[in-house]
């Protein structure tokens, strides 16, 4: 989080006048060129120790049942009412659940994935949210689960819960809590959201019949889109969000999963089979096209592997924490990508002068959530940053991109795992 202290020698009230070359907010924060998540539903994760290896291996650069961590930022999801063995919040240990709870704090279990394929009633969701408050827990980000009665999608995920007549109705309740952003459903098979319409990647010239129908029907959904239908209007946009209402009238911002698998988007959906998706051809056309996309996947499905993660998985994860140390990628976890992107396009952005100093000037409803937001200026050096009228202080002064240009950011800093 960046520190808002003041500036002294500048006067932020100073005249407005145009500057075109400060207007310009880089779309992905400095030096990065793409930002990706690994959003993964946590649907038949064996146990606690799965669960807790995966994020450590992840997330850290300790030893590990599957060797040295590859030190990314990635995410995880939680459920309540589940049948077992399957983890979950009800369905592990006390010592299970205040290890949810550090990672729920420390931001790396950033989704809630419904209530669980057994919560039918609104007591269910009272009794999970009564232990989350409880434990001065909140998430903002809600994921539909398979067929759970508590989904909110109406047109993919069958849901009932945002339906005020509906016995498992909570969506008042869960957006009060903090819920909002919202998953229901949507999946394409683009690489890169916030980027032009383009199906290149796709295609598998081993697996010409499968990959050109995956192809097909990714434009057929564009298609449907461009027609009026609701169900596809974010295909044909390719944006990874879109403000929406539930059907209780609540204000939310859905977002857009992407999972490139020639297959099409319900194959490869797993920790055994992403090393088809986190390939470099996938990565480096995701850099170019400087995409912003959330990964759909599920990393407790792990095969029965006693080492959880097989060798082409490890290695797929190495491969794209070589992309995230080579400042090409920026993983991080679904909650931040989602909150910049929100942040960065409800900015507004003008700049004045005073002196020989120019002073860039944020207007935003989410001060909170700028981490990484990055403004390309002429002269870094001579540049002052205020937000919502106060001086900030800490920020990066950078030198020019591949575009020739120089910019100042803030402060991107990686997730603290809990050890
Ligand atoms: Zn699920």
């Amino acid at each position: 989080m960046f520190a808002l202290n003041a500036v002294h020698g500048v006067n932020p009230d100073a005249k407005s006048r145009t500057v075109p070359e400060c207007l310009s907010i880089r779309k992905i924060p400095y030096p990065y060129r793409a930002m990706l998540a690994i959003c993964s539903d946590l649907d038949e994760t064996p146990d606690r120790q799965a669960y807790f290896e995966t994020a450590k291996f992840l997330n850290t650069c300790q030893m590990t049942a599957m060797g040295a961590g590859v030190g990314l930022e990635v995410g995880n999801s939680i459920y309540f009412d589940m049948p077992g063995p399957q983890f979950s919040y009800w369905n592990t240990d006390d010592h299970g659940r205040g290890m949810i709870a550090d990672c729920i704090h420390s931001g790396h279990i950033d989704c809630l994935h419904s209530y669980g394929d057994r919560a039918t009633q609104r007591s269910h969701v009272e009794r999970a949210l009564e232990a989350l408050t409880r434990n001065n827990c909140r998430l903002e980000v809600w994921i539909d689960h398979a067929t759970a009665p508590s989904n909110f999608g109406r047109d993919i995920m069958r849901g009932r819960g945002d339906l005020p007549s509906a016995e498992i109705y909570h969506s008042d309740l869960s957006c009060q809590w903090g819920i909002q952003f919202v998953w229901l459903g949507r999946v394409t098979s683009i690489i890169g959201q916030d980027s032009s319409w383009n199906l290149s990647g796709i295609w598998n010239p081993k697996e010409k019949i499968s990959s050109t129908a995956t192809g097909l029907k990714e434009a057929v959904k564009c298609l449907a889109g461009a027609l009026g239908r609701s169900k596809y209007a974010m295909h044909k946009a390719n944006e990874l969000i879109q403000e929406t209402t539930l059907r209780d009238g609540k204000a939310v911002v859905e977002f857009m999963r992407f999972n490139p698998n020639w297959k099409g988007v319900s194959w490869g959906a797993t920790a055994d089979e992403i090393a088809e998706v986190l390939r470099p051809a996938i990565l480096d056309r995701l850099v170019r096209r400087e995409g912003i996309s959330i990964l759909y996947t599920h990393l407790g499905k792990i095969g029965g592997s006693s080492k959880i993660f097989k060798a082409a998985t490890i290695k797929a994860f190495k491969t794209l924490a070589r992309y995230s140390r080579d400042q090409k990628i920026l993983v991080a976890a679904t909650q931040r990508i989602l909150k910049y992107r929100r942040a960065a396009g409800d900015l507004k952005v003008s700049c004045a002068s005073a002196g020989d100093r120019f002073l860039i000037r944020l207007d935003s409803r989410y001060p909170e959530d700028l981490d990484g937001i990055t403004v390309y200026t002429g002269q870094p050096e001579k540049s002052d940053l205020f937000i919502n009228g106060r001086a900030v202080r800490h920020f990066h002064r950078n030198p020019a991109d591949p575009t020739g240009r120089k910019s100042i950011s803030l402060p991107w800093k990686k997730l603290e795992y809990p050890v």
